[in-house]
């Protein structure tokens, strides 16, 4: 292939890493990098620009490869490069318990508990009073027990090893009788049908997708059953002509036959919702109070605790549980454990829970809140917005997320932002490439931030990064 003259002439005009590391070496926050990653970084921004200028379609504008701009653009890869992968975002999208961002925030108190574990040594496995070994699931269990009125209570790495873990040491090699309507996929990677033929158990489906009678359940026990399994419907509902079997009727059956139940509760919560004006959604305790054998449930959905998979039921079970080698591998790590204790020990007192523990906060705060945090930023906006930018408070509806309820939509206020000339699209992007990354939603045209999960903290990050934005666009 051919190139023409221009795109010859620019290649050989091509700044070479040693002059641009002149340049660089000059700055006063030089020190403040590692030379390899300097010149990392120099190498990368020339190869791609080689590369643009090699496979261009377009006429080569030769200013965008003059060394100032091949200059500039390695000061900022630089910059980039130096932040961790793994950093702080914005939530702006209104979903509360947002998977893709992290899910739950840790309160204070659970923060601070982490970094004294972290940073000392701990009783982890060790028990006190007694000077020998110990196990380090007595540091949550009773607290477990005392809040869900469970028996025995313990923690693994996350609801999906919880599954898993359960399946494989009550029922490997025998069947797990389960209603076609629960057999869901919960985003990712986990599919319950794909997860149970991993724990080793043999899928027994039983009923239709929308209708599951009690007798369905009874016709399919054999000598072959080992367990019964719900799971709730986390992240969808079935509605119209429907109709389940409640738990409590699956636990009475099932025990007169002496087959267990299990049921895998995916966001589980401590906290009647319906007393804050949410829909019902059971609670752990109620669920308990079933008499059903084990439940299953995650540390950091409506929880809003560390990640974590939390099993509570018959000690029977759970301390068959804890002697299942597999075990070992799911096992949950200190730090996880530290934020889980201190998130549990609030819900000893409810108010405490709905105040300290952020993703209840974030889902119980009054409208009144974020409707002034809105307008709070609203006006901000306007003092520091160009003609071509429209800016409004608009009355909408953010989500729980998690996978707890589904299709309940919950009042919100969002600033919307709109440009004459700038797409919605590429005012998210520009959001986005904030630092922090500020990841909001489109809607109607228009780019939201949904106060909701916006953190009272964060609105400075995101006057700024809209003063930047305004700044950029304004010529
Ligand atoms: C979310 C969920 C899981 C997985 O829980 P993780 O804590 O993310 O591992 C399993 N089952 C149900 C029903 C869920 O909603």
């Amino acid at each position: 292939m051919m190139y023409d003259d221009t795109t010859q002439e620019v290649l050989k005009q091509l700044p070479k890493v040693d002059s641009i590391l002149k340049r660089i070496e000059l700055l006063p926050d030089f020190n403040t990098y590692p030379r390899t990653l300097i010149v990392r970084c120099i190498r990368q921004v020339i190869d791609a620009k080689r590369q643009q200028l090699l496979t261009s379609q377009y006429p080569v504008e030769s200013a965008s490869y003059s060394e100032d701009t091949i200059y500039y653009a390695i000061q900022e890869k630089i910059k980039q490069s130096i932040l961790p992968n793994l950093r702080r975002t914005i939530n702006a999208t209104g979903v509360v318990v947002h998977t893709n961002l992290g899910r739950s925030l840790l309160s204070d108190d659970a923060m601070t508990h982490v970094m004294d574990i972290a940073k000392h040594y701990s009783n982890l496995e060790f028990d006190i009073q007694a000077g020998t070994r110990g196990s380090r699931y007595s540091n949550v269990d009773s607290i477990i027990c005392e809040l869900t009125g469970a028996e025995a209570a313990m923690v693994v790495n996350n609801n999906a090893a919880a599954v898993l873990l359960c399946l494989q040491t009550l029922a490997y090699g025998k069947e797990v009788i389960i209603s076609r309507g629960e057999l869901v996929e919960i985003g990712g990677s986990f599919r319950m049908p794909d997860v149970m033929v991993k724990s080793g158990v043999i899928l027994k489906e039983v009923g239709t997708t929308n209708k599951t009678h009690l007798n369905d359940y009874v016709q399919a026990i054999s000598s072959e059953s080992g367990l019964f399994l719900k799971v709730h419907t986390s992240n969808y509902a079935i509605v119209g002509f429907t109709s389940d079997v409640s738990l409590d009727k699956l636990v009475k059956i099932a025990h007169h036959h002496h087959i267990p139940v299990m049921i895998d509760l995916g966001s589980g919560v401590f906290i009647d919702l319906t007393k804050y004006g949410l829909p019902k959604e059971t609670t752990v305790q109620e669920t308990v109070s079933t008499g059903v054998d084990i439940v299953t449930f995650s540390g950091d959905k409506l929880l809003g605790g560390p990640q974590a998979g939390i099993i509570v039921g018959q000690k029977k079970y759970i301390d068959a549980i804890k002697k299942n080698p597999l075990t070992r591998a799911l096992r949950i790590d200190k730090l996880t454990l530290a934020a889980l204790e201190i998130t549990l020990r609030a819900y000893y007192d409810e108010n405490t829970a709905t105040q300290t523990i952020p993703t209840l906060r974030m889902l119980l705060q009054p409208i009144e809140t974020i409707k002034d945090r809105a307008m709070n930023l609203l006006s901000f906006m306007i003092d520091n917005r160009t003609s071509q930018f429209d800016v409004s408070c608009i009355n909408r509806t953010s989500k729980v997320g998690g996978g707890a309820l589904p299709i309940h939509e919950i009042d919100s206020y969002c600033v919307a932002i709109s440009h004459r000339t700038i797409s919605e699209n590429d005012i998210q992007k520009l959001f986005r490439q904030g630092n922090p990354s500020i990841i909001g939603r489109i809607e109607d045209g228009m780019f939201l931030i949904d106060l909701r999960t916006v953190q009272e903290q964060d609105l400075p990050d995101i006057k700024d990064c809209f003063k930047k934005i305004v700044l950029m666009n304004t010529i």
